[in-house]
């Protein structure tokens, strides 16, 4: 008998039909000799829709108790998905978070799981029972209040209910049916991705793909737990995300990721001496910005530079009030800001091994009259930030260029 966790995302559990849609899943995958554990989302929009009300209350909402308000959207689809597998005759339950309990530590809003207990949830799977764990949620052990692991947790939830019941797989269902060369909603050219590995996983869903966290795929890299996306409304094999030496036609671009909602800042004139740049992002990074891609030149008599970096759009405001703040020590001229920009990646593995792909991008956007703002690289990327309104069409070209179509 093989045991199982799969796990329903947000869109897949959206409405009362797709929540016995995911029930019946549930019971066929018992009734085919599967211990089943199942890990759920909040149904469709419901986590944003929180978020929204907390701000209609404070635009600095504490933040423990903004996840307690979050983390109830998973307890109303726990109940209902279990309610819906007891109708149908199957033994079930819901537990949430602290019920478990699952323990994470770090701060609210981005809290990691550390342990889960297991006994009782093994009790009632022997007894044929399908448990149905709220994901995305947590309770701290030190301070024993509810947490949240990040948007889009519940993929990580899955992935350390799969560690902890030492499970035989970890399947995702979702609205798509697997990974694909690009986001399927802005190219409908792309492709569905039959194996890919954790390394280029993790890159792709760092870089914006938004079909798991990349949290969850670190989990499983680093546990070595494969997985399974795979389409909840269809039966059609998905994407297994595997070790890279398990990939059998490695391609130099695998697949093609971006983010809207970047900004990019400009620090004009700042005296060129070393630790400058530590004291333009020490108070940031103290602030928790996160800062991607930096740029610095100097000017032509190498007295002056200018510091140029990317954040998220909703940043700015801070990061600019920060920076003004420190206007004496840092004796700069002026600062510049663009917040409608986006990042446009290429993944794959292959490009380690093949010179002459950086050009290729570049010359491809070019002949679209994409310009170019910024460009950060590692072995199995290249991003470059561009005008957000450009994007669909530079995935498009870029799709296109690297054979992806
Ligand atoms: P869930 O609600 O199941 O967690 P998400 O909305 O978090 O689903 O993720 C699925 C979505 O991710 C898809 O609807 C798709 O638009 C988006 N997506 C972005 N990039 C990719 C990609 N490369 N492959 C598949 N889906 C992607
Ligand atoms: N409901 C949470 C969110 O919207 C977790 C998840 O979807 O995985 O971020
Ligand atoms: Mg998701």
């Amino acid at each position: 008998m093989k045991r199982i966790v799969i796990k329903f995302g947000g869109t897949s559990v959206g409405s009362a039909e797709k929540i016995v849609n995911a029930a019946k899943i549930a019971k066929k995958r018992l009734k085919a000799g599967n211990e089943v554990i199942v890990v759920v989302s909040a149904m469709g929009k419901t986590t944003n829709d929180l978020i929204k009300r907390s701000s209609s209350i404070s635009s600095n909402f504490d933040k423990s108790e903004l996840d307690v308000l979050m983390s109830s959207g998973e307890q109303i689809s726990s109940s209902l998905l279990a309610g819906a597998l007891i109708e149908m005759g199957v033994k079930a339950r819901s537990w949430l978070g602290w019920q478990l309990p699952i323990f994470t530590e770090g701060d609210h809003s981005a809290s990691r799981i550390y342990a889960i207990q297991t006994d009782e949830v093994i009790k009632f799977i022997s007894e044929g029972g399908i448990p149905i764990i709220a994901g995305f949620q947590g309770i701290s052990k030190n301070s024993g209040r509810i947490t949240t692991i990040g948007r889009g947790g519940s993929d990580t939830t899955a992935l350390m209910i799969a560690k902890f019941f030492d499970t035989d797989s970890c399947e995702i269902y979702t609205d798509v049916e697997g990974v694909f060369t690009t986001d399927p909603s802005i190219n409908s050219k792309a492709k569905k991705i039959d194996k890919i590995s954790y390394e280029e996983m993790l890159e792709m869903a760092s870089l914006g793909a938004k079909v798991m966290q990349p949290a969850a795929v670190q989990k499983a890299m680093s546990n070595n737990i494969p997985i399974h996306v795979r389409s909840t409304f269809s039966n059609k094999h998905g994407t297994k995300i595997l070790p890279e030496d398990e990939i059998e036609n490695k391609k130099i671009v695998t697949g093609i990721a971006y983010s809207k909602n970047n900004a990019k800042v400009s620090i004009v004139g700042v005296v060129d001496k070393p630790g400058v740049a530590a004291d333009v992002f020490e108070p940031i990074g103290k602030n928790n910005i996160n800062i991607d891609m930096v740029i610095q030149n100097t000017s032509l008599d190498g007295k002056k530079a200018n510091i140029t970096f990317t954040i998220k759009r909703e940043d700015l405001k801070k990061t600019l009030s920060i920076i003004e703040k420190n206007k004496q020590k840092l004796d700069y001229n002026k600062i510049t800001h663009d917040d409608k920009l986006a990042k446009v990646s290429i993944i794959g593995a292959g490009m380690i091994s093949n010179p002459g792909v950086t050009h290729k991008m570049f010359r491809s956007l070019a002949d679209e009259k994409i310009n170019i703002l910024a460009i950060s690289t590692s072995e199995i990327k290249i991003s470059v930030l561009i005008r957000e309104d450009l994007t669909q069409k530079a995935v498009k070209t870029l799709h296109n260029t690297f054979g992806l179509n």
